[in-house]
């Protein structure tokens, strides 16, 4: 199984666009890329935008490659309603636009649903099914809460599973912190795992030190109890300089069993950027007009 990070927050841009091959089927996960609109009182960087232009474009060579297209909420780092046309002729696998979800999210999916149109060969709503394409499984959580709570609504977490290897994907639960969000992993036994890790940028006044505790044990439960080899981490997680200090633990039980953890960026091989939580010293760096 081919896996591979597309853009993500460790490659400089909000994103987990994630491209899967097996021998029966291509996947492009969350086809979306956005930048972090407020940080450090700032605006995105120039450079910022520049990367989130080239992402944007290999995003898209991706999707024409791919027979499926999974989007598991509809933020849009994980999704475009701008250019529809990467949706056409494909199998379309979309978080419920009305069920589980929040106000905000709801309408989004209203608004993506119109722009879709007749696009797609086809569009199934995911929510705790099962898809097969040969010896290619596909299984969908239920909708379990984007973060702590239900407040930012739900998404649905994706496995890939061929036989040999199993990818779990997680989405945004920025943790996991919730038991159901971590079951979901847990049940799934796979050898490679990419997680949206805790919101520790924001710990204090958006996200609860508990949390965090709570998310450092599910990770050491996930690789305590399956059989994954790399636990890549990232997305709200690495908009933290201080991301391996904050989750100290898990590298050392993941040590200990002669496990990995890792970004993205590590992952796919490619240059660890962290554009937004360096932004204060992109513009010290390379100060704009
Ligand atoms: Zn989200
Ligand atoms: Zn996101």
């Amino acid at each position: 199984m081919k896996i591979e990070p597309i853009a993500s927050d460790s490659m400089g841009t909000r994103s987990m666009a994630t491209y899967i091959e097996t021998g029966d089927v291509k996947v492009l996960i969350d086809p979306g890329v956005a930048l972090g609109p407020r940080r450090y009182g700032l605006s995105p960087h120039p450079l910022e935008y520049q990367k989130l232009e080239e992402d944007w474009k290999l995003i898209k060579s991706l999707a024409e490659r791919s027979d499926v297209l999974v989007v598991t909420h509809y933020h849009y780092d994980h999704h475009s309603p701008e250019e529809p046309e990467i949706y056409e002729g494909k199998l379309v696998l979309l978080k419920h636009p009305t069920q589980n979800i929040n106000l905000s999210q709801k309408r989004r999916a209203s608004h993506f649903l119109e722009k879709l149109g007749e696009l797609p060969e086809s569009i199934e709503y995911c929510d705790g099914r099962s898809f097969a394409f040969g010896e290619t499984e596909l299984v969908f959580s239920k909708p379990v809460y984007h973060g702590t709570n239900p407040r930012l609504g739900y998404v649905t977490e994706v496995a890939i599973c061929d036989g040999e290897e199993c990818f779990v994907f997680s989405s945004d639960v920025e943790g996991p912190s919730i038991d159901e969000q971590a079951d979901f992993i847990l049940r799934q036994n796979p050898s490679i795992v990419y997680i949206d890790g805790p919101m520790s940028y924001m710990l204090g006044y958006r996200y609860a030190q508990a949390s965090l505790d709570k998310s450092a044990e599910n990770l050491v439960k996930i690789l305590e109890e399956t059989r994954v080899k790399t636990l890549v981490l990232d997305h709200h997680l690495l908009r933290d300089l201080e991301w391996k200090q904050k989750l100290s633990r898990v590298f050392e039980v993941a040590e200990k069993l002669g496990k990995s953890v890792m970004s993205a960026a590590q992952f796919a091989g490619k240059e660890e950027l962290m554009l937004e939580a360096k932004r204060k010293v992109l513009y010290e760096k390379f100060p704009v007009e």
